[in-house]
């Protein structure tokens, strides 16, 4: 099978992967370029080389000894959050959820990813976009997006029950704030580049009646991100934090007293919140933004140069295998 391993990524030629345990192999249909694939290929997230890529589409071809009693089947189209071969026997995955498994893996991390034409999934994790022979949603396979980016933010959304919120969408950067007010996901939309933080307050309360925000979800991982949003939450509002900063943010504990703030984490959920995220995707017919570029796997090196010089705005980067 054709696959992008090692750094920079080079385009080569592996064995197709026997299932192991609970794993399924699968046939990549489309797997789409995150951020966090950045970080990957530098080595930052683990030891390399690994082959890239947690968000795709992708259809069932053989099932591990083990994967049969998750009810799937060979030919079904399934996307998958990124944890694998959590115990879910330990005390975390029992409670928390296996996404907080100690012993877990991460797919196109620690191990091996999407940017291939097959991959091997955890059963467990799994998520059955499409069973074999049915029709699915319309939008497969443009879809893969939500097995990262999308689920990310639907647990931020669970996790402050926020879902049904008016959306003001913050960014420096125009094209952004654009595009997120033109698909309908935010109902207003600040450029906060060249405001003070006390002009940034006051023009959220100029859009929102008066009022500060209940409650804030920073997906940026720059750190200024974080003081921005502690300046325009309410009194016993909520910071959400999923972006993640490379090094740690200075907390300033007084604003979080004074203003009894709260502040909540959030991440890739487990399957079962992955599966909500994707039922609520499909009814409610939501398409990730796609780039209209048609990728290939041997543009894998541009993908990531286009993506490191910030210059995606027209969609998620994604690669169709068929
Ligand atoms: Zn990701
Ligand atoms: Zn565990």
């Amino acid at each position: 099978m054709k696959a992008a391993a090692n750094k920079p990524l080079v385009i080569q030629d592996l064995p197709i992967p026997k299932p192991q345990g609970r794993q399924v192999l699968v046939r990549v249909q489309a797997a789409s370029l995150c951020h966090s694939d950045l970080a990957t290929i530098t080595g930052a997230l683990g030891p390399l080389p690994v082959i890239i890529g947690h968000e795709a589409v992708s259809v069932i071809q053989e099932l591990g000894p083990d994967a049969g009693k998750y009810d799937l089947h060979v030919g079904d189209t399934i996307g998958s959050g990124l944890w694998q071969d959590s115990c879910l026997e330990c005390v975390d995955c029992k409670t928390a959820g296996p996404q907080f498994c100690k012993k877990m893996n991460l797919l196109g991390i620690t191990t091996a990813g999407y940017f291939a034409e097959y991959a091997l999934v955890d059963a467990a994790t799994a998520v059955v976009v499409k069973r074999a022979g049915e029709d699915g949603p319309r939008s497969l396979p443009a879809l893969a997006p939500v097995f990262c980016a999308g689920i990310t933010v639907w647990d931020a959304l669970e996790r402050s029950e926020l879902l049904g919120a008016k959306v003001i969408a913050l960014d420096v950067r125009n094209e952004q704030l654009i595009a997120a007010q033109n698909d309908g996901s935010a109902d207003e939309i600040i450029n906060t580049r060249s405001l003070s933080p006390e002009g940034l307050a006051r023009k959220v309360q100029e859009i929102n009646g008066g009022l500060l925000v209940d409650k804030a979800i920073v997906t940026s991982g720059a750190p200024q991100a974080y003081q921005t949003a502690i300046g325009i939450v309410k009194p016993i509002g909520s910071i959400v934090a999923v972006g993640l900063p490379a090094a740690p943010v200075p907390l300033p504990v007084g604003a979080f007293a004074i203003g009894c703030l709260k502040l909540i984490g959030a991440k890739v959920p487990g399957q079962v919140g992955a599966k909500r995220c994707l039922d609520f995707t499909v009814r409610k017919d939501i398409r990730p933004r796609i780039n209209s570029r048609k990728f290939v796997l041997e543009d894998i090196n541009e993908m990531i140069d286009l993506m490191k010089a910030g210059k995606v705005d027209e969609g998620r980067m994604m690669i169709e295998f068929f």
